[in-house]
């Protein structure tokens, strides 16, 4: 007899709150219950008293939030009957679809913009088995393909525009409301298409609303009658606040960015699939949009790696990076609980930590001389 049920994945979690049925064959990699981490050092550092939470999300099987996604996406496809599963990605979406059509036994295409995708990504994508199509654009162009192909091809689309996608994604709300007793008070998150700013909403609403008892009046996604809703906890929400890199900030500048640049590659986009969705959520938690520099999310990324040993891929830490800005101006009060999604892990992206690493490495001869001296020269640090 086991000791505790063995954890199997979000969708056996959240089997009732789930569009599955008893007979569904999941396919799961255990993804979802990552920790909800409080940050011990970075609150003092810049001398604000703030609950400061970061949710792991780099540490779902394939290393980024898209597993919780993706297992519902690729159920459904499955259920359905789907031998072929195809998106377009800038590189954690390309991860999970190759792995969880490994799992399924059925085939997965990926669409990636020609050099722009973060070695690891790749390096998954191609050990699962996915047929990897680099394309020479971005991932706009990428998604439109993908759009366009898929009315030919029997293929389904598991790009986030697929409503399982933000099913699966809404349950790290859940968990969040779980561990804290209540939502907190902020919940911050990179946007790039947008689809998990919009699938927490969900989350956070399902969890205050009672059927028939909805929380505002102007629920999106609540008709008064949701089969989901079933108020687990107060009718309290989050502000949602969502973080664009200053390069590729289409919600920043009230429309779609044709050429978007950015060293957040997983937020590189010009044209978000969620972008009315995400409007919504802004006006209904009361939350905002902004936007931080490449310097400030690596300079975040960097923070958090050393002051607090998280390590987070650039996009993610633009969550934090928004996040301590807001806390620094007041715009987020001092007594608030906050909640930063980290996206995506750092070992995604080796390049670009190495490039901005000032750690020192210093090569000397092998003597004890040698490497005591080493010692003594960077004790001081
Ligand atoms: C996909 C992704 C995002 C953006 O999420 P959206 O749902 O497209 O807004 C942010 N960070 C990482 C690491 C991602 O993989």
């Amino acid at each position: 007899m086991p000791f505790r049920p063995r954890y199997t994945g979000l969708i056996e979690n959240y089997r009732d709150r789930l569009p599955v049925s008893d007979d569904t064959r999941l396919i799961s990699l255990g993804e979802g219950n990552t920790p909800l981490l409080k940050l011990e050092n970075i609150p003092g550092l810049i001398g604000k008293n703030v609950d400061l939470y970061i949710k792991y999300e780099g540490l779902n099987p394939t290393g980024s939030f898209k597993d919780r996604g993706m297992t519902m996406a690729v159920t459904k496809a499955v259920e359905a009957g789907s031998k072929a599963i195809i998106c377009a990605s800038t590189g954690n979406t390309s991860a999970a679809a190759a792995a969880y059509a490994a799992r399924a036994g059925i085939t997965a295409f990926v669409l990636i913009p020609d050099g722009k995708i973060a070695l690891g990504k790749l390096a998954q994508a191609m050990m699962h088995g996915a047929t990897v199509i680099q394309i020479k654009g971005n991932f706009d162009e990428g998604m439109q393909l993908v759009k366009d192909v898929a009315k030919e091809a029997p293929v389904t689309i598991v790009n986030s525009i697929n409503p399982y996608r933000l099913q699966g994604q809404k349950t790290a709300a859940f968990e969040i409301v779980e561990e804290l007793g209540e939502a907190p008070d902020y919940h911050c998150l990179p946007v790039g298409n947008a689809g998990n700013i919009t699938a927490h909403w969900i989350g956070y609403s399902e969890y205050a609303c009672k059927a028939g008892d909805k929380v505002t009046e102007s629920c999106a996604y609540c008709d008064g009658d949701c089969k989901f809703a079933k108020g687990v906890v107060g009718s309290k929400r989050p502000k949602m606040v969502g973080y664009q890199a200053a390069g590729s900030a289409p919600f920043m500048r009230g429309g779609m960015v044709d050429d978007p640049e950015t060293v957040a590659t997983a937020i590189r986009i010009g044209h978000p699939q969620s972008w009315e969705k995400a409007w919504i959520v802004k006006e209904e938690s009361g939350g905002w949009f902004d936007e931080c520099t490449d310097d400030a999310i690596l300079a975040a990324q960097k923070l958090l790696a050393e002051k607090e040993g998280i390590f987070c891929e650039p996009a993610s830490a633009a969550s934090l990076a928004g996040a301590l800005n807001d806390i620094a101006t007041g715009k987020i009060p001092e007594g608030s609980t906050v909640v930063c999604t980290l996206t995506g892990h750092g070992l995604k992206d080796p390049d670009v930590a190495i490039q901005q690493s000032t750690a020192p490495m210093v090569t000397v001869d092998a003597t004890l001389g040698a490497v005591r001296e080493a010692i003594l020269n960077n004790m001081a640090k």
